[in-house]
């Protein structure tokens, strides 16, 4: 089992990173993650003001996955997500639904305790440790680590979790994983610009997989088969969610259109990833008991 330690870290997700590790089609790798700060504010007495600007969003790696082409797809199984023991949430007046409130940036310290994220003595609440960032490098120019596409990234999903496999396009040869800004708790659409923002260990197995060919990232949760997509708007989000789980259906699993569509709008949830980075970040959900129940074969 290799581990990818945060010596090794990139904001730029591009075929001209050199791979600091490779591993095989099958091999279990853990990746050693900053937040998304770079672990700027764990130190207590820090703030906003008082320590140096760094670029956001360090992903650990790339890793180099033999066998993967072009066309290919990473069939990443997330074994594990383990914590950091303090969280960060910080508010500011850049981004976020509330930013006007606060012209000033306010960093809090949240400690993560047997699985709470302890806001203060009276509310904690469980974790639910996610991936923010994963994603492989895009075919043409690099893509920073703040912005989500079709190669993964910034997609801050709740859903890209422990126990769940996460499919990404390859683009490059070796598609050139990596991976960071792990939240311990993050609400759905990220309103306020962050999660709880935290250090972290994830464990996983990548292999390269010629199933499904998908040009997307999805994710398979044992019960639910999901679609992500990241465009420039929500509602260019929510359109290309909705129509590659559409395609999925139809090319892949073999639903005529109208059954495709049928279900979909009875038993498909439309859910807001996040609205805060560069691109939004919408996914669709569908019940794998209906794609089963439809084709047997899968
Ligand atoms: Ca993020
Ligand atoms: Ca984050």
């Amino acid at each position: 089992m290799k581990v990818i330690s945060r010596e090794h870290i990139t904001h730029v997700l591009s075929k001209e990173n050199l791979p600091c590790e490779t591993i095989r089609s099958g091999e279990i790798a853990v990746f050693e993650t900053y937040d998304c700060f770079t672990n700027r504010f764990i130190p207590e007495g820090t703030d906003y003001y008082n320590t140096p600007k760094l670029p956001g969003n360090p992903a650990t790696g790339p890793v180099y996955v033999e066998g993967a082409r072009p066309g290919d797809m990473l069939k990443i199984d997330i074994l594990d997500i383990e914590l950091g023991p303090v969280g960060i949430v910080m508010l500011g007046p850049n981004n976020g639904n509330e930013k006007e409130f606060f012209p000033r940036r306010i960093v809090k310290r949240v400690p993560i305790r047997d699985g709470f994220a302890c806001y203060n003595d009276r509310i904690s609440i469980p974790v639910r440790p996610m991936i923010g960032v994963i994603g492989v490098a895009p075919a043409g120019d690099g893509v920073s680590t703040v912005t989500p596409l079709d190669h993964g990234g910034n997609m801050d999903c709740t859903q890209i979790r422990k126990g769940v496999t996460l499919y990404l396009p390859v683009f490059v040869e070796g598609a050139l994983l990596s991976m960071g800004d792990f939240h311990g708790i993050m609400g759905e659409g990220e309103i306020e610009d962050c999660g709880l923002e935290v250090e972290g260990r994830a464990t996983l197995r990548v292999t390269v997989d010629r199933k499904w060919r998908l040009a997307w990232p999805m994710v398979d949760t044992g019960d639910k088969w999901i679609t992500i997509a990241s465009r420039d708007t929500v509602d260019q989000a929510y359109q290309a969610a909705a129509r590659q789980m559409y395609v999925f259906l139809t090319e892949k699993i073999g639903m005529e259109g109208q059954d495709a569509a049928m279900l979909m709008t009875m038993a498909g949830d439309l859910i807001i990833c996040q609205t805060v980075n560069p691109t939004m970040t919408v996914r669709m959900e569908f019940p794998k008991k209906i794609v089963q129940e439809y084709n047997p074969f899968f």
